[in-house]
C-alpha cells in the first residue's frame, strides 16, 4: 500500500512485520542505511528493511474509526489494528467505503438487534449512525423505494464467519420495514422468517468450523409492492452437500433433523421406529450427538411449528418424517458375501429387519427394495440382464439411494416453501440476499470445493466490477480526471473453469460421458490441455491432483471423486421402486420418467447444472444495485474477545477487502453530492452559503476556505481524497 518509508526517521512510530502477530507496532531506535532497528511494543528489538515498515498513525481516535477510508494512513496494519481495536470494544461492524465488515462476536449481543435498534436505523442515512447490518438493509430498502430499482445484499465469508446470522438479521429488518402488521393469519414476512428454521433443520449440520453450518447456498428474493410492503418471496438454493447424509466424520454431525426426530415425543418415536441416535450407522460414525445449548426435543417442536407456519400440512409432515426415518433405517442395512458366489446378500436378521422397516416407512415393496440394493439391471443391445452386486457395490447403491432421497426431500421443502409463501409476479422491485459458502482450501479438496471456489471466483468478479468499474464510471460521468491502474481481473480463472468448450467443467463432462474414463485419464487430459495456462498447475509428484491458482490463493484438488460426484444420475431401479410407492409424497419425489427422457437419457451433470444456476444468479444480480457484507471469523476457537491477526488478514485478502481498500484509496474514496456536502458542512463557512444558491460554488468556497487541495469537483458531486472528509468532520466537530 502506501510506501512512505522516506518519512521514517529515528523516533517514528511504525508497524513492523511479525511472524506470529503479522504486524506489531514499535518505535524506530536507529537507522543504518536501509535498515532500521525497532523497539516493539512487546519489548523486543527487531531489525527491518525500511521499505517493509509502515508508518503508524498515533492520532487515530482511541476507539478506532468506523470507516476505514477515514484512516489517515491506509495500509494493512492500519486496517487490522482498527478492526481489532473496535472488536475488543464489541464494535463488530466497520465500513470500508460502502462495504460492511462484520466480525463474528461469538457472544450474544442481543441489544444490537432489538426493535429499538431497528427503529433507530429506520429512515437514517448510512453515514449517520454507527456501522450496522441494519444500515445496509436500510440503504437497500431506501434505494429500492426511491430509485425503483432492485437491490441485492451479498453476504460472504468463510464457514462460521456469521453469514447466516447476518442474513437472518437483514430479513428481520426488512420485515420490520415492509411488514403488514395488520393482516391476518400467516404474513408473507412471517413465512419468510420461519422458512429459516425449516431449511436449517434439514440443510445445516455441525462441522468443525461451525455448530450450525449451512451445507447449501441460498439466495432469498424478497418482493415488494408499490407501497414498499413485502408482497412475496422466493428462495433459491445451491448445491446441498449430499455426502453428509451417509458419511460423517468425528466430531461433526449429520443434518440436524435426524437428531431432532430421534428426540421427538414417545408416540412419534414409536411411529417412526426410532430410538437412540447411537443405534444408526448414518449417525454413529461420529461420537457427537448433542449440540451445546440446544435441547433437541424442544427444537423438534420448534421445527414442527415453523413447518406449520410455512404451510407444510400434517400429512406432508408425517411423510417427511417417514422419509427421514426411512433413510436412517436404510443406513442400517448391511451386506455380506453369499456363501457360494461373490454376490451380496443381507448380512443378518437385523439387516432384514431394517429393510422391512425402511420399506414400511417409504411404503414401497420390500422385495423391490431388496432387489434394488442387491442387483443391477444391465441393458445391452441384445438383452436385459440382471447382474448381482458384490457387498461393496450394494453398500454404494444403498448410500446412493439415501443421498438421492434426502436431496429430493430438501428440494421438495424449498419448492413447498416457495409455493406457500407465493411469488408476487407483479412486483417490480425486490431485495435479494445471498448467503453462500466462502472460499475453501483444505488439506484435501474435492469436487465440492471446486464448485464452491468457482462460485467465489464469479462473485469476486462481480465485486471487482462493481467496486472498481462503477467507481471509474462515476468519475467519467462526473468529468473527473482519474483513471485507475489496471486491477487484477480474474477472467482467466473463470475461463479455465467454465469456458465452453475446453474449460475444466466441459472436460469433466466429456470424461463422464466416456465409459472408459477414470480420474487419471481426466487428470492427464487437464495436464495436457492447460500445460501453459498460468492459472493451472500440475503439482510435482502428483498423478491425478491439479492446482488452480484462485484469486484468493492456490488450491490443490484431488480428482479421485470428480467423475462420480459430477454424474447426476439416479439408478433406474431406485427410481422405479420409489415412484411405485403407495405414499403419494414419496412417489411424488420420483415422478416417473417420460418415455422420451428415459430413452434419450441425456447426460446431465452436476457441474454444468451448477454453472447454469450460477449464471442465472449472476444475471439476477446484474440487474440489481449490490451491497456487500464481508463476514470475518476472528478466531478458529469460536470464542468471544479473541482476535487472531493472521486469521483475519487471510480473510480480508480472500474477501477482496484489502484490494478494494487499496484501489479505492488510490482514487477518491469519498464522493458526496453538493447538497449532502453542504448539509453536513455548511457550518464550516456559513458566510459563503448565505444567499448563495449555487451549491457547486458554495462547496468550492468551503473547500478553499479550509485550505484543501487535490480534491475534485464533478458535475454533481465533490470527490475527496482519503482522509479529507475526516479532516473536515474534525473541523466541524470543533464548531458544533
Ligand atoms: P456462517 O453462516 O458464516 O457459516 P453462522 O451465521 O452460522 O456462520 O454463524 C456461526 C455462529 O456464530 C452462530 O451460530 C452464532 O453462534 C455466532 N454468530 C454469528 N454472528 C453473530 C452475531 N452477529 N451475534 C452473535 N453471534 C453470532
Ligand atoms: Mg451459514
Amino acid at each position: 500500500m502506501q510506501g512512505i518509508s522516506e518519512n521514517i526517521v529515528v523516533g517514528s512510530h511504525v508497524w513492523v512485520g511479525d511472524p506470529e502477530l503479522v504486524w506489531i507496532d514499535g518505535q524506530v531506535l536507529s537507522i543504518n542505511g536501509e535498515e532500521a532497528e525497532i523497539q516493539t511494543s512487546n519489548e523486543k528489538k527487531v531489525v527491518s528493511h525500511l521499505s517493509k515498515l509502515h508508518p503508524k498513525d498515533v492520532d487515530v481516535p482511541t476507539g478506532g474509526v468506523d470507516d476505514m477510508t477515514k484512516l489517515a494512513y491506509l495500509h494493512e496494519p492500519g486496517v487490522l489494528h482498527n478492526l481489532e481495536t473496535r472488536y475488543m470494544m464489541n464494535e463488530i461492524y466497520t465500513y470500508t467505503g460502502n462495504i460492511l465488515i462484520a466480525i463474528n462476536p461469538f457472544q450474544n449481543l442481543s441489544h444490537l438487534y432489538d426493535t429499538d435498534m431497528m427503529q433507530r436505523y429506520k429512515g437514517t442515512r448510512i453515514a449517520d449512525l454507527s456501522p450496522h447490518v441494519f444500515a445496509i438493509g436500510e440503504a437497500a430498502y431506501r434505494e429500492m423505494i426511491t430509485e425503483e430499482k432492485s437491490n441485492s445484499i451479498l453476504v460472504s465469508g468463510e464457514s462460521g464467519a456469521g453469514k447466516t446470522e447476518t442474513t437472518k438479521m437483514l430479513m428481520q429488518y426488512l420485515a420490520y420495514l415492509g411488514g403488514n402488521a395488520a393482516s391476518e393469519g400467516r404474513t408473507v414476512e412471517q413465512q419468510v422468517l420461519e422458512s429459516n428454521p425449516v431449511l436449517e433443520a434439514f440443510g445445516n449440520a455441525k462441522t468443525v468450523r461451525n455448530d450450525n453450518s449451512s451445507r447449501f447456498g441460498k439466495f432469498v428474493e424478497i418482493q415488494f409492492d408499490k407501497r414498499g410492503r413485502i408482497s412475496g418471496a422466493a428462495i433459491r438454493t445451491y448445491l446441498l452437500e449430499k455426502s453428509r447424509v451417509c458419511q460423517v466424520s468425528d466430531p461433526e454431525r449429520n443434518y440436524h433433523f435426524f437428531y431432532l426426530l430421534c428426540a421427538s415425543p414417545p408416540e412419534e418415536k414409536e411411529k417412526y421406529k426410532l430410538g437412540d441416535p447411537r443405534s444408526f450407522h448414518y449417525l454413529n460414525q461420529s461420537s457427537c450427538y448433542d449440540l451445546v445449548g440446544v435441547n433437541a426435543a424442544q427444537e423438534y417442536l420448534n421445527t414442527k411449528r415453523a413447518m406449520d407456519i410455512v404451510g407444510i400440512s400434517q400429512e406432508e409432515q408425517d411423510a417427511i418424517f417417514r422419509v427421514v426415518a426411512g433413510i436412517l433405517h436404510l443406513g442400517n442395512i448391511k451386506f455380506a458375501k453369499s456363501e457360494d458366489t461373490d454376490s451380496s446378500v443381507l448380512e443378518d436378521e437385523e439387516s432384514k429387519f431394517h429393510l422391512q422397516i425402511t420399506a414400511d416407512l417409504l411404503m414401497c415393496d420390500p422385495i423391490a427394495l431388496e432387489g434394488a440394493l442387491l442387483e443391477r439391471v444391465m441393458v445391452t443391445p441384445e438383452e436385459i440382464i440382471k447382474r448381482s452386486l458384490d457387498p461393496l457395490g450394494s453398500a454404494v447403491s444403498r448410500d446412493g439411494l439415501a443421498k438421492t432421497l434426502y436431496a429430493r426431500l430438501f428440494d421438495w421443502l424449498v419448492h413447498k416453501i416457495n409455493n406457500s409463501i407465493g411469488q408476487d409476479v407483479n412486483s417490480k422491485c425486490l431485495i435479494g440476499i445471498l448467503d453462500i459458502y466462502g472460499f475453501e482450501s483444505f488439506q484435501t479438496n474435492s469436487f465440492e470445493q471446486f464448485c464452491i471456489n468457482f462460485t467465489n471466483e464469479k462473485l469476486q468478479q462481480h465485486f471487482n466490477q462493481h467496486v472498481f468499474k462503477m467507481e471509474q464510471e462515476e468519475y467519467t460521468k462526473e468529468g473527473i480526471e482519474w483513471s485507475y491502474l489496471e486491477f487484477v481481473d480474474n477472467q482467466d480463472v473463470l475461463d479455465l473453469i467454465e469456458k465452453k468448450p475446453g474449460g475444466i467443467i466441459a472436460l469433466l463432462d466429456e470424461a463422464c460421458m466416456f465409459p472408459k474414463s477414470t480420474h487419471e485419464t481426466f487428470a492427464q487430459k487437464l495436464y495436457q490441455t492447460f500445460k501453459d495456462h498460468k492459472r493451472f498447475m500440475k503439482p510435482k509428484l502428483a498423478r491425478s491432483d491439479f492446482t488452480v491458482v484462485h484469486y484468493a490463493g492456490e488450491v490443490q484438488y484431488q480428482s479421485e471423486q470428480f467423475l462420480d460426484k459430477n454424474k447426476d444420475y439416479v439408478v433406474p431401479e431406485h427410481q422405479e421402486m420409489l415412484s411405485a410407492s403407495r405414499c403419494s409424497f414419496v412417489s411424488g419425489l420420483f415422478p416417473p420418467l417420460s418415455e422420451e427422457t428415459a430413452k434419450s437419457a441425456k447426460f446431465s451433470s452436476i457441474g454444468s447444472r451448477f454453472k447454469l444456476q450460477l449464471q442465472q444468479l449472476m444475471d439476477t444480480l446484474n440487474l440489481t444495485e449490490p451491497h456487500y457484507i464481508r463476514c470475518v471469523k476472528p478466531n478458529s476457537l469460536l470464542k468471544p474477545c479473541l482476535f487472531e491477526n493472521s486469521n483475519v488478514i487471510q480473510q480480508l485478502r480472500s474477501g477482496g477487502v484489502l484490494e478494494a481498500v487499496r484501489i479505492k484509496c488510490a482514487g477518491f474514496p469519498t464522493h458526496w453530492t453538493f447538497h449532502d456536502f453542504l448539509t453536513r458542512l455548511r457550518v464550516l463557512a456559513p458566510e459563503v452559503t448565505r444567499g448563495n444558491f449555487d451549491e457547486k460554488d458554495s462547496c468550492k468556497k468551503i473547500l478553499e476556505k479550509m485550505g484543501m487541495t487535490s480534491y475534485q469537483i464533478g458535475e454533481t458531486k465533490i470527490f475527496l481524497r482519503a482522509g479529507q472528509m475526516a479532516e473536515l468532520d474534525a473541523r466541524r466537530a470543533l464548531l458544533l
